[in-house]
Order: C-alpha cells, then structure tokens, then sequence
C-alpha cells in the first residue's frame, strides 16, 4: 500500500493532526491499535487547548457532550492553609487578554468523539499495530511495517508519518529518531482514579465554578489532581516518588487509597467517602525527551517526543497544537517546497522544543520554590502567568516572558539553542552530560512487574 501520510496513533493528538491535514487538502490515513472508546488518563483542557478545538469547530460539540465546563484552576499549598488561583483565558487577534472557559473530558468519550469526527470529515481509520519503522539508507523513513487485528502484516510506504503514539513513542523505540532521555520527574508514579460523591465548588462561574480543576500540593513532589468529567464523577489522582511507593510494598489500591489523604487535609473534605467508579490505573517513568524528533518524512508529535509533569495539565494542548503547526508543513513537504533540506521540519523543531522548555522552566520554579511561583501569580506577574497557563507558550505568543526569564534567573538556568537548530537545555537532568537514557520495564514491586501496554508502562495485576 502507498499514502501520502500516515498517522500513527488516534489519540487526540493525531485526530487534531487528521483535522487539520484535511483543512490543508490532504487526507490522512490513522493507524490505531485498541478499540475506541478506552480508558485513558489526561482529563483538563487548557484555554489554548480549548481555542484549538473552537478552530475545529468543535466548541459546539463539546458543550452537546455536557463536558464540564472549567473556569480555572486551584492550587491549594501545604496543609491548605493558603491557596491561589488561575483564571482561564483567551488572547483576540490583537492580544487583547479575556477571560474564557474550556472543558473538563472523560477521555474514554472525547478521544471516541475526536477520531470518529475525523473520520466523518474524510481521514481514514485502519485498525492496527505500527510494529516496525522502513528507512532508507539516508535515515529519511519511507514507511511502516504494521499488524491487522487479524495477524496479518503489510508494510505501508508513505510519504510523512506523523508519529502521535503518546508515551509508545514509536519512532525513538525504533531509534529512527535521535536518541531519547529520562526527564527530570521520571522518579515519580501517578495513581488515579474515578470518584463518585466528591464535594465540588459551589458556584457556576469564576472561582468557586463547581467543575474547576483543584490541585493539592504536599511538599516536594507530592501532589493530588481533582478534576470533575461529569455530574457525578470526578477524576483524582495522586503523584508521589517511587521510592515511597516501593517503601510500603503495598498494592497500587492500597496505596492510593491509604496515601491519598495524607497529601492534604482538603482531600478528605472534598471526599468523604472514597466510592470508586474506576478502578486504580499506574503511570510512572513518565517524564523524558526525545532529541532530532522530526526528520525526512516524519514529525514526531507530542507525547511522543516529550513529556514533562502533567501538573498543569499542558499535555492535550502541546500534542493538538503540534499538530495543527506541522500540517502546513507537511503540506509545504508535499508539494516538494521543503524537500532539499536535510531536516525539512528543523524550524519545526526548534518551535516546539522551545516552548516545552518554557514550560519546563515553568514546572521546575514551582517545584524547587513554590513560594516564589505562588507570588508571581498572585501579583507580580499575573497577566504573564495567565498566559503560560492557558498553554500560550510559543516564540510569536511573546514567549520567553520576562516572567519566564526571572524563572530561568532563579533556576540559574540559561537557554542556549546551538548551531544545529537544537534544544541543549542547561540544568535539566535530562542533558544529555547528566541523564541517563530511557529505561522501560524496570521491576518495582514484589510479585508486580512493569508491562508495556500501548500509552506507556502499567503495574500487571497479580
Ligand atoms: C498522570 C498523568 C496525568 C495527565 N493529566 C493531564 C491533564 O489533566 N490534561 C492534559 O492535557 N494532559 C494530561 N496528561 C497528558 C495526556 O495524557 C497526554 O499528553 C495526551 O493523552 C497525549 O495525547 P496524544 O494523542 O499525543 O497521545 P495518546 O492520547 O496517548 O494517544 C496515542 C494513541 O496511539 C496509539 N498507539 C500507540 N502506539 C501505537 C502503535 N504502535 N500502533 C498503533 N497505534 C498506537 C495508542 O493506542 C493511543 O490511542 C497527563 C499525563 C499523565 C501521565
């Protein structure tokens, strides 16, 4: 079989992809290994992610869906003594800041909604798995071998692969890419869950909006998430290191539900009773990067280059993003206007890498001095943090803002971007100097092992 392009992966990040390549006059083709709709983790949208799906024309849909509608997001700090706020929000054409509002998704129901709206608008969905990636002698990739449902196997020739297998990443498994590094919180392991009964705000809009997200912090590296996905359920995960994981040698259940109220004494306010509709899913080693992400004839999308922490919830935004920047490109690509170059999509690249790096920058201040972080949002740099935020991260979206620079200054980080086009953060733990490479499927716990499973690592069940 020969395409023009192949999607790997129909998550939300190659659905948006799909979606914008049509608008460009391409039809894609989606290869998706599971059955939709499935469980999957990563349930708040920021503004920006929520602007993309407006431009899909898809703000409609979303309210018919009755996803919850989020107003903002709610730190509490320690003990929950104190606690701070983030608005949601929208830049116009003129930069003119407004407040906005995006949603809350159960995964299972948006990433069922966003492939089967591609496919209604043209893409066509091939049920199967990406087993092995065809290059040339150059390097440049001229198409995937992939497995039917049925066992059968065929290789696909293609001409760009947009690689959006989430945390598989597929391309740097098969070392098409460069190579791919732990990230700074690849020590940690987030639990989670759906809860039934939890006490939400009171109110319908602003602060006390009842489907805000709230994010409990406990001390370094120890936080909980509560975000409401309908009426009655809400999401509430917990992320602490591995090493108190493995400390208590409990079950992932276990775990969760004796550790989840120690993280701060407004958890077990909010739920009373813990009445779970879903049972305990695990992701650790869930930070890394991967380097040289786009090449001849593929663009490597979100999760699959780079992850850092989901605290602020930036994952559905970069890969939706990131699809909608490479489609024009991969048009351009097509037309034969980028072909001469060794690295047709480096400026791509660089972009994207960039405004990961902010985010990083962003992610580490609040770790290593939250005070700090909770003063520049409170009052010194309110606007710019609002920005950072709703996902507006971007070279032409004023980024690195001064308020990115103090980050950087209190980090004593610098950002240098040499002569390659490349990314070499300076201070991060995955640099290359100091990172160790990627290891998947390292034991943890007693008779539980790490198995591999499409998104990334699950503890097997025993
Ligand atoms: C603990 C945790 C909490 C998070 N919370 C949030 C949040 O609140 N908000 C947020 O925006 N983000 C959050 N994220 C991040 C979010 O989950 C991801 O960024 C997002 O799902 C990425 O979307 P994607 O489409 O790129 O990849 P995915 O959603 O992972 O989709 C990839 C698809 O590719 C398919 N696939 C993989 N390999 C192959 C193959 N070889 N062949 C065929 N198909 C394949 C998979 O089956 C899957 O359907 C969180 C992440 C973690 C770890």
């Amino acid at each position: 079989m020969k395409i023009d392009v192949l999607i790997i992966g129909g998550g939300p990040g190659g659905s948006a992809a799909a979606m914008f390549l049509l608008r460009e006059g391409i039809t894609p083709v989606i290869l998706e290994q599971e059955e939709f709709p499935r469980f999957h983790i990563g349930e708040s949208l920021t503004g920006e992610a929520a602007q993309v799906l407006r431009r899909l024309g898809l703000g409609e849909k979303m309210d018919e869906m009755a996803n919850p509608i989020k107003h903002g997001v709610r730190v509490y700090g320690t003990n929950a003594t104190n606690s701070w706020y983030v608005k949601v929000s929208a830049r116009d054409q003129n930069w003119m800041l407004s407040e906005s509002t995006t949603w809350q998704v159960r995964r299972s129901e948006f990433d069922a909604m966003m492939l089967k709206e591609a496919e209604t608008r043209g893409a066509k969905i091939m049920r199967g798995v990406a087993t092995r990636a065809l290059q040339n002698p150059d390097g440049s990739l001229r198409g995937i071998a992939i497995r039917y449902p049925d066992g059968r196997e065929e290789e696909i020739e293609t001409k760009v692969v947009l690689d959006c297998s989430g945390q598989s990443t597929f391309l740097a498994n098969q070392k098409v890419t460069g190579p791919k590094y732990m990230g700074s919180y690849d020590k940690q392991v987030a639990f989670f869950s759906h809860v039934r009964g939890a006490t939400r705000g009171s109110g319908t809009t602003g602060e006390m909006a009842k489907d805000n997200t709230l994010i409990f912090y406990a001390k370094k590296f120890h936080w909980a998430w509560f975000i409401p996905i309908d009426k009655d359920v809400v999401s509430v995960g917990m992320v602490t290191p591995r090493a108190n994981f493995l400390e208590k040698k409990q079950t992932p259940e276990e775990y969760y539900r004796s550790e989840l109220f120690s993280i701060n004494p407004e958890l077990p306010r909010r739920i009373p009773k813990l009445d779970l509709a879903e049972k305990v899913h695990v992701i650790p080693n869930y930070s890394y990067q991967v380097r040289g992400f786009c090449g001849k004839g593929y663009i490597c999308i979100g999760d699959s280059h780079r992850f850092i922490d989901p605290i602020f919830s930036f994952g559905l935004t970069v890969t939706m993003r990131e699809g909608e920047f490479a489609a024009p490109l991969v048009r351009q690509y097509l037309e034969g206007k980028l072909d001469n170059q060794e690295n047709p999509f480096a400026a791509h690249q660089m972009a994207c890498e960039k405004g990961i790096d902010n985010l990083e920058d962003m992610i580490d201040l609040f770790w290593e001095q939250p005070f700090a972080f909770s003063t520049f949002v409170h009052s010194r740099y309110t606007e710019q943090m609002t920005d950072a935020f709703a996902g507006r991260i971007y070279e032409f979206e004023h980024q690195p803002s001064p308020s990115m620079l103090s980050f950087r200054k209190l980090l004593k980080r610098t950002r240098e971007y040499d002569a390659d086009d490349y990314s070499i953060p300076i201070g991060s733990r995955y640099h290359p100097e100091r990172a160790p490479l990627w290891e998947p499927d390292s034991p943890v716990a007693g008779t539980e092992k790490w198995i591999g499973r499409g998104r990334g690592m699950k503890l097997a069940e025993t």
